[in-house]
């Protein structure tokens, strides 16, 4: 699996549409300070669904649409399609190539795509957890991450090393399910208080 291309538009210092393709192999990105480069790997952080505008670089998440320049009105949007190739099936879909788009509105608004197909951040997050390149995972490693991972606090380090071993999924699954047997629980409960009230 490698990712054939990256399309943006409105993206931060990105105002019109740009599409940027990639090959196999090693690509380098090179520009002068302040070019964009940075905001490329943001990009793909933010249509893997990051949700931190903290790590994106920014205060709230509208400051990734693109704010107006000298000689630029501001864009209302911004979005990014991240091009896949998934001829090996490491991601668990039925398509040799993958397409994830988000998109996110000044007014807050935003929206989720699968090749086209609207659906949930979650669907995102799945679809790539596990995978090696989901939000939350190392193959994005920014500035000053190292250091960051390596004096991080024991718990810390513990969660990152579950998330390369792959068992994130499950906990998560296992927190929802918790989740729900506990609302179940409280819902049983009210229906026997009701039950005694009527008896
Ligand atoms: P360096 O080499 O210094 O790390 P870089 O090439 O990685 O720089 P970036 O940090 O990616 O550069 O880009 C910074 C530029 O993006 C700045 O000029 C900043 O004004 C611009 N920028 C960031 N967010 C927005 C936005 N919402 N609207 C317009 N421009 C933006």
């Amino acid at each position: 699996m490698f990712l054939k291309r990256l399309e943006l538009s409105g993206f931060k210092s990105f105002a019109d549409r740009v599409q940027v393709e990639f090959e196999s192999g090693v690509t380098a990105v090179v520009g002068p300070n302040g070019s964009g480069k940075s905001n490329i790997s943001d990009a793909v952080k933010w249509v893997l669904g990051e949700k931190s505008a903290k790590s994106l670089r920014g205060t709230k998440m509208e400051d990734v649409i693109f704010a107006g320049s000298e000689d630029r009105r501001p864009v209302q949007m911004a979005e990014i399609t991240l091009v896949l190739n998934n001829e090996e099936k490491k991601l668990p879909i039925d398509y040799t190539e993958v397409a994830v788009t988000r998109r996110v509105f000044r007014s807050g608004e935003s929206d989720y795509l699968i090749n086209n197909h609207p659906c949930r951040l979650k669907d995102i997050i799945e679809l790539f957890m596990d995978s090696g390149i989901g939000r939350e995972s190392f193959s994005i490693i920014g500035q000053g991450r190292v250091e960051e991972i390596l004096s991080t606090r024991a718990e810390e380090r513990r969660a990152v090393i579950e998330e390369a071993a792959g068992v994130r999924k499950y906990q998560q699954r296992k927190l929802q399910s918790e989740k729900k047997l506990t609302d179940t629980e409280e819902n049983l409960s009210r229906v026997k208080d009701i039950l005694h009230e009527l008896s």
